[in-house]
């Protein structure tokens, strides 16, 4: 289903399936200044194929590959509408690799993106690379209105599950640059309207940074990535579970130490 949401010049889509409320997550595009951020995920593809259609949108911007953010590229390249896509998130929604389960029951697979994509240019409003989520990641930035669109870069404060190819450290550097903009909207692919958006970002990056720090010491003090977890983030949850750890605290233990090499060079 989709339901619609007026935040003065934007209009938030949000869509969700029974089997994302199950689980108590939605995805959320944007329509602002005729720009669509991001494409929702495969299993939606009706609800958001119709709604870019009635939306009048002249172009749509791609904050990452993932499948609930560029799920239904092929929708928009169908339709004939241009898209703002970074060169890595193409590379990997040309070749969509097999995702696990859980992702799969969520979301459904995307299919690879076969069709040409028009470019476009989505001024006003600028894509700013903030690579940490995601590597490919990309924010949504309207300097005139200071309203940011902010994919998946915020999602809440204390995040304490990732996927292992995240860059923690990568991510509290995108966080403070956008913190830096000043937004005064900011709107979460997965949370909405974030209310102070500038308190919101700075929070999270002093958390994580933290996080950060306390898993290096323990890190440097030799501990398992087990341990490291239990004693810094606390047992895994029924996310960490369901994923079969695919989305999961240690995971997050994992992509620090992954990027402890680049922070001692
Ligand atoms: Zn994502």
């Amino acid at each position: 289903m989709i339901r619609l949401e007026p935040h003065g010049p934007v209009v938030r889509a949000e869509f969700s399936t029974a089997r994302t409320r199950l689980i108590g997550i939605t995805v959320s595009c944007y329509l602002h200044k005729g720009v669509v951020v991001d494409t929702a995920f495969p299993d939606v593809r009706h609800w958001y194929r119709d709604w870019l259609t009635a939306s009048r949108a002249v172009g749509v911007m791609v904050t990452h590959h993932h499948e609930d953010h560029a799920g239904n590229v092929n929708s928009v390249a169908k339709l004939g509408l241009p898209a703002w896509i970074a060169p890595a998130t193409m590379a990997r929604i040309r070749d969509v690799e097999p995702i696990g389960f859980y992702r799969h029951f969520t979301w459904r697979q995307m299919r690879s993106l076969t069709r040409e994509v028009m470019p476009f240019d989505p001024a006003p409003l600028v894509p700013i690379a903030t690579p940490g989520h995601a590597h490919d990641h990309h924010v949504l930035w309207d300097p005139l209105e200071e309203i940011l669109f902010a994919g998946d870069l915020f999602l809440g404060v204390k995040v304490r599950v990732a996927h292992a190819d995240e860059d923690p450290r990568a991510l509290v550097a995108s966080l403070r640059a956008c913190a830096r903009l000043r937004p005064r909207m900011l709107f979460c692919a997965h949370r909405g309207n974030v209310p102070e958006p500038v308190a919101a970002l700075s929070a999270k990056a002093d958390w994580l940074e933290h996080t950060i720090g306390e898993v290096d010491r323990l890190a440097d003090a030799g501990w398992t990535d087990a341990a490291i977890q239990r004693a810094v983030l606390g047992r895994e949850d029924v996310t960490g579970y369901f994923s079969f750890g695919d989305y999961s605290r240690v995971n997050l233990v994992k992509a620090i130490r992954a990027t402890r090499a680049a922070k001692t060079d």
